[in-house]
């Protein structure tokens, strides 16, 4: 096993066991794990069962549940550095070059860098194209940041030293060469935030820009949003831009998709498609979200702010890769 660095300890040391995380934990609800269980005896198995909300360590007022449960989550599972990230840069395998031949080509700008992040170069990666197409029609060009690689989030790489994780992230951010960059998954935002490097989700920049969004020519669609854990505090920014698409947000709840966790994962996608069901399309500020919905059997279509950016000015060329069609 890796071992627990002892920052982690003094995390764990500091928990009151007051449970208020647990009242709020998603995965308690379900049978799940019990943060406080997990602080209290270091609890490694029932660590597993965290999704990664984050919702426990929002209420905790003595310490950080989910940065806990996070290491000892690598620690039960002997977590290593994955081998696509030291041969890429990511921690899931970027897509084949495959997509590229089925998406029409496109020009990047140089305005502001966009860094896409693991899932998105893996596994959506015509998110990209829909980024540059709505900053495009809002007079903004965007381009890839140069070089960049993944935010260091994921629990693999809690086996890295701080300040080895920190380097890869300052690395990027010196490619900016103080420009803007943005990112597509606000978990993203998080992680490089946490170590000094300013990189807000595209909700929080182009919200500066709701008049030049009114002027495309915009959506007739029924719209639910479900901003993923890490976007949830941006809802305001999120629905600013849907309603200025001239899309009609239905005002429903939302909630973590319970990510990969089994026995979690099914219960709450159930939750969340059920406070969707007035609207004809999921938005979603979370790519990792969007690739589990658009997976989820008998789902709404979901897409993400981007593409609703893409959409209102006219392109819907990334619908036809989504499992779950929207027809519109
Ligand atoms: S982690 Fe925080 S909220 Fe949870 S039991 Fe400990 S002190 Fe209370
Ligand atoms: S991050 Fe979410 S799932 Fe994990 S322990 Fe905290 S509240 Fe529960």
């Amino acid at each position: 096993m890796c071992a627990l660095p002892s920052f982690v300890e003094d995390i764990m040391a500091s928990c009151l066991g007051c449970r208020r995380c647990e009242k709020v934990c998603p995965s308690f609800k379900y049978g799940g794990c019990s943060p406080w269980l997990s602080m209290l005896e270091r609890d490694n198995a029932n660590a597993t069962m965290c999704i990664g909300c984050g919702k426990c360590s929002e209420v905790c007022k003595h310490t950080d549940p989910k940065l806990a449960l996070l290491y000892l989550r690598a620690e039960y599972l002997n977590a290593q550095v994955p081998e696509s990230f030291e041969s890429t840069g990511y921690s899931i395998p970027p897509a084949s070059d495959e997509w590229k031949e089925k998406v029409p080509a496109y020009t990047e700008g140089n305005d502001v860098y966009m860094l896409p992040g693991c899932i998105v170069q893996g596994r959506l990666p015509y998110l990209k194209y829909a980024a540059v197409k709505a900053f495009q029609a809002l007079g903004i060009g965007l381009g890839e940041l140069p070089e960049n690689t993944c935010c260091m989030y994921p629990v693999p790489f809690r086996v890295m030293e701080e300040p080895e994780r920190n380097e890869y992230k300052y690395k990027m951010r010196a490619k900016a060469h103080g420009k803007d960059t943005v990112t597509l998954c606000a978990g993203c935002t998080d992680e490089l935030g946490r170590s000094g490097v300013y990189a807000p989700h595209i909700c929080t920049y182009l919200v500066k820009y709701l008049d030049r969004i009114r002027k495309l020519p915009g959506v007739k669609l029924k719209v639910a949003i479900e901003p993923g854990c890490s976007a949830e505090r941006y809802m305001k920014d999120i629905i600013a831009i849907v309603e200025a698409t001239g899309a009609e947000y239905v005002g429903n709840a939302y909630g973590c998709c319970g990510k990969n966790v089994k026995g979690i994962n099914d219960k709450l996608m159930a939750e969340r498609e059920a406070e969707c069901a007035e609207a004809d399309v999921i938005v979603m500020g979370c790519p990792n979200c969007q690739w589990f919905y658009d997976n989820y059997e008998g789902g709404k279509p979901v897409i993400h702010l981007a593409e609703l950016l893409a959409m209102a000015a006219g392109d819907t060329e990334t619908l036809k890769f989504h499992r779950i069609p929207l027809n519109l």
